[in-house]
């Protein structure tokens, strides 16, 4: 009889009883099959004796000698310090944890094989409570045969067990093998093993196996896993696209041709013309909007490339048609600038804009809530309490989201029920973060992309310097300088220790310290701490120019637009990314005048430190820095998935596996549609692509 591993319960396997089951279960292993897809995500080599001399930080090592020394050293923390020592060098090992018996195993002269990953330590190299055993030295017991393999675990299930149970599975492996599940062209082009044979391999590496292929998880068995579960998310991510473009939209644009009567007033009554770049995105745009299927669009341009107008013009689009637009920013104070360049364009048309924020509360948010059902608002600004369940539109056909970084597919997902009459509305995010284009592939296959890649004219270059910190003095009288000749300036004091409170009392600090030493001088202060209609007093005082300085925290990173800025000061830029120091340094070079910025670090500086805030001084272009921030920090870092488990990954690791993420794209399209599905649901089963944040 044939049997599906697919379908054969786990708990068919010996010892696999009620309560393991459910262990099993919080790893997503309900299958055999899926105990088989459960790879070790790492080896350790017992199968050989490391000499001490060849040993570097980060590797995990098996090493063999006598304890040339043993002390408890008082330091910060109390820790016995053991030397051991083989023919090519000598390595502490330190324990913070040690009984009297293990201080009395370890003695001078004893023989110890151990095992643990090389740190770098107070003496130099060290081994952290590795695990040990006293051998007998003219007689050390035989070495392992095979790598072992180490699982993803979950709370009260070892190691042991899993291995165990794994070698079960195997078993019932070859008498009823898998169908593979990538196609043959693909195994052969890279020449991956076959899918039952690196199943096998990968679980139980044979002897002979190549160690440093599978340590460093470039073996092609491995490889083949990376490829499938990175074609697994970006299907995963195509079905998100697909979830949303099942349903219908509001068709918003006659033909993609057809020219918008509200957007040439207001286009009518700015001083200046869209550049060739922002008509070619709006274009994009229309032929989307002309489909009766929800538009998906991420729009990528640098600072300032005049991501807003397009958004405007793009809201026109559903007022016109009677419809309402909802434009979501991520920050209170980016919401509000929005909401004022809004009104200044469109309260001439007679359209009327309302406003939605987290700080909007009680008979105010019931107002826009009940205008916003009834139909009275055409355009809403605001935050993310624009989505909370109880904001109800009358005719939502538009989403704007800006600055989309930060928010996840699962958000976008959500979006779908705020639509009337079963039409989803259509999704236009916008981000000043360029993502690097293999990243942008593969994390945002579900967008369509289009990119501003022009800044209007006459910009000012902005000249950018590096300082250390011990400089403060002369940069002071810069700013100084600059704001006696009639410029203004900012002072951006960024995260420490990633808590809010401290950059806050940081920028308390400086704006003190600036404001004892230039009396003369009006200096703001703006943080993320403040009430809403504090800090929109103090934007506004900069803005029309009664401030001289404004000190902030990292809020004005995005989109804060006061051109007769030209000087930005950002303290410890070493802490941020490049993409961020670059959105920060946007802030000015908005005016005629020419602009600077600088970067003002504390000592010392690392080689990457120094080397990251080179490639800023050297370029200006948004797209170059993310290559390079990709680069120096790699993808999850750069993307924030690190921080946000936007994306989950098994097998892969973006920064490891990055040479895969150009071509996925490219393989995606040969995959016939039944693997399609087979990949998803080996890799992602029941989960989303996603994680919830
Ligand atoms: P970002 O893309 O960073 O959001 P903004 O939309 O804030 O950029 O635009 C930055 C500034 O450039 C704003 O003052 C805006 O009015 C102006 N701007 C936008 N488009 C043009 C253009 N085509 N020509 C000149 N100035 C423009
Ligand atoms: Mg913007």
């Amino acid at each position: 009889m044939a049997v599906n591993l697919s379908d054969m319960d786990i708990g068919e396997l010996k010892g696999v009883g009620a309560a393991v089951k459910e262990k099993l279960q919080k790893l997503g292993i309900a299958t055999v099959q899926d105990l088989l897809f459960h790879l070790p995500f790492r080896y350790e080599d017992r199968s050989r004796i490391w000499p001490v001399s060849k040993i570097q930080a980060g590797d995990l090592v098996q090493l063999q000698g006598s304890i040339a020394r043993n002390r408890v050293v008082q330091g910060k923390r109390r820790s016995l310090e053991v030397v051991l020592q083989d023919e090519t060098g000598a390595v502490a090992l330190r324990f913070y944890y040690f009984s009297a018996a293990q201080s009395r195993a370890l003695q001078e002269g004893a023989f110890v094989r151990c095992f643990g990953e090389v740190r770098m330590g107070r003496t130099g190299f060290e081994l952290y409570h590795p695990e040990y055993r006293v051998v007998d030295a003219s007689a050390p017991p035989p070495l392992d045969g095979q790598l072992t393999p180490v699982y993803p675990l979950t709370e009260g299930l070892q190691q042991t067990r899993l291995r165990q149970l794994c070698q079960q599975a195997l078993v019932l492996l070859k008498r009823h093998p898998l169908k593979d599940s990538i196609p043959g062209e693909l195994i052969s082009r890279y020449q991956f093993p076959e899918l039952n044979e690196a199943i096998s391999y990968l679980h139980h590496p044979p002897v002979g196996a190549d160690v440093s292929a599978l340590v460093a998880f470039r073996h092609p068995a491995q490889q083949r896993f990376v490829l499938e579960e990175l074609l697994a998310h970006h299907f995963s991510l195509l079905s998100v696209r697909e979830s949303i473009q099942v349903h219908p939209a509001a068709v918003l644009v006659e033909n993609a041709q057809t020219e918008s009567a509200y957007g040439a007033q207001m286009l009518a009554g700015l001083p200046f013309q869209l550049t060739r770049a922002q008509q070619r995105v709006l274009d994009d745009i229309s032929v989307d909007l002309a489909k009766p299927i929800p538009m998906l669009r991420l729009v990528q341009g640098d600072v300032g490339s005049g991501k807003t107008v397009v958004a405007a013009l793009t809201a026109l689009r559903a007022v016109e048609k009677g419809y309402q637009a909802a434009v979501m920013a991520p920050t209170e104070i980016l919401a509000e600038q929005h909401l004022r360049s809004f009104q200044q364009w469109m309260t001439p048309l007679g359209i009327t804009v309302g406003w939605l924020a987290g700080k909007v509360k009680g008979k105010k948010r019931d107002k826009v809530l009940a205008e916003l059902a009834e139909g009275e608002v055409d355009v809403v600004v605001g935050t993310h309490a624009l989505f909370q369940d109880d904001v109800k539109f009358k005719a939502l056909a538009l989403i704007v989201v800006d600055e989309q970084h930060r928010f996840g597919v699962h958000q976008r997902l959500a979006l779908k029920e705020k639509g009337v009459e079963g039409l989803v509305p259509h999704q236009l995010v916008m981000t000043a973060t360029p993502i690097p284009r293999t990243l942008a592939m593969s994390a945002y296959a579900d967008l369509d992309t289009s990119v501003i890649d022009e800044l209007p004219p006459g910009r000012q270059k902005i000249e950018t310097v590096v300082l250390p910190a011990s400089r403060r003095e002369e940069v002071i009288a810069r700013v100084h300088h600059a704001c006696r000749e009639g410029r203004q300036a900012y002072w951006v004091c960024t995260l420490i220790e990633e808590s809010e409170a401290l950059q806050c009392q940081a920028a308390e600090a400086s704006h003190q310290l600036l404001q004892q030493t230039l009396p003369d001088l009006k200096i703001g202060l703006v943080h993320g701490r403040q009430k809403a209609q504090e800090k929109a007093q103090v934007m506004d005082a900069f803005k029309t120019g009664v401030l001289d300085v404004l000190v902030a925290t990292t809020v004005i990173e995005v989109g804060v637009d006061v051109p007769n800025a030209s000087l930005i000061i950002i303290e410890n830029p070493e802490r941020l990314g490049l993409a961020q120091l670059h959105q920060l340094r946007g802030r000015v070079g908005r005016g005629h005048v020419a602009s600077f910025c600088v970067l003002m670090y504390s000592p010392p500086l690392s080689q990457t430190g120094r080397a990251r805030l080179q490639v800023l001084r050297d370029s200006d272009n948004g797209f170059v820095i993310a290559e390079k921030d990709l680069e120096l920090r790699g993808p999850g870092e750069v993307l924030g998935t690190r921080q946000t488990g936007l994306m989950q990954f098994h097998m892969s690791d973006l920064e490891r596996d990055k040479n895969w993420l150009p071509v996925i794209k490219d393989i995606a399209p040969t995959i016939p549609h039944v693997l399609r599905e087979q990949l998803k649901h080996r890799w992602i089963g029941d989960r989303a692509a996603y994680a919830e944040v």
